[in-house]
């Protein structure tokens, strides 16, 4: 995944903001990513640039060889279904559905037939194997969140992005989605990009990118032995 340039501006005239400016970023495959910055400073704004839910006013996003800027509507939403997993801060389930049913939307609205040892193998992953029947309003913040990384996991996406995914756990629900996460990234070779504002979460990951006013205002690389996971 690859921003190249990406500029992003909201409104026109007096009242446009530059919520990006100029980024130019690299994510290389089978890494953790975590964009920290103050609130404003365009975090969302590059992820669902990042992630083709939004589109950039200039420059180019690359998820391989695929440029999604440009593309139409249409093309963007297949794009999305095929090659991006989300994960969102308030875990964006359907109440009404099984643990199964939420894990296998993706492949159901794609047109895709569901593999049940592949739902198997992902709700093992995440460690929801017993919950496979249960409503999501009947299990834990924590579980609900690694409910919603097995739905992003269940179409192999190239991408997994997600948005603040520990924003509403406490501290050790969080830290096992964080492990998670990691997980995915050691051991399926997934690319992990996470926008948060806590550095607790950003050490989980190998690469921390730091935005002030829409650029890019700094890079850490972390030596995986320092990591915390
Ligand atoms: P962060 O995620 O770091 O808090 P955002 O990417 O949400 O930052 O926002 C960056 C800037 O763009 C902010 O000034 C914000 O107010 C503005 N912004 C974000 N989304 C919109 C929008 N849909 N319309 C207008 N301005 C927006
Ligand atoms: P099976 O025939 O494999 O026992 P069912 O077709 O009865 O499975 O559906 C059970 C589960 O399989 C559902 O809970 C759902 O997650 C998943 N599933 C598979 N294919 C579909 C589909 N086309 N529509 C809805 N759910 C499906």
């Amino acid at each position: 995944m690859r921003l190249d340039a990406v500029s992003k501006v909201y409104g026109s005239g007096k009242h446009a903001v530059r919520a990006l400016d100029g980024v130019t970023a690299g994510f290389a495959r089978g890494t953790f990513t975590a964009v920290m910055g103050p609130s404003g400073s365009g975090k969302s704004t590059l992820l669902n640039c990042a992630a083709g839910l939004d589109r950039p006013t200039s420059g180019r996003v690359l998820l391989g060889d695929t440029e999604l800027s440009g593309r139409s509507e249409t093309e963007l939403t297949q794009l999305r279904r095929d090659r991006i997993g989300f994960v969102f801060q308030a875990y964006n389930l359907l109440g009404a559905l099984s643990v199964a049913d939420n894990v296998t939307l993706p492949l159901r609205l794609a047109g895709k037939p569901v593999d049940r040892g592949r739902l198997a193998g992902v709700l093992a992953a995440v460690g929801l194997a017993e919950h496979h029947d249960r409503r999501p309003g009947s299990l834990s913040g924590g579980q609900q969140q690694r409910v919603a990384v097995a739905r992003a996991l269940i179409t192999g996406p190239d991408l997994v992005c997600a948005d603040e995914p520990t924003g509403a756990l406490d501290s050790r629900s969080g830290r096992q989605v964080l492990d998670l996460l990691r997980r995915i990234v050691d051991e399926l070779g997934q690319t992990v990009l996470m926008v948060t504002h806590d550095p607790v979460a950003a050490a989980w990951a190998d690469t921390v990118v730091f935005l002030a006013d829409g650029r890019l205002a700094g890079e850490l690389h972390r030596p995986s032995a320092e990591r915390i996971a």
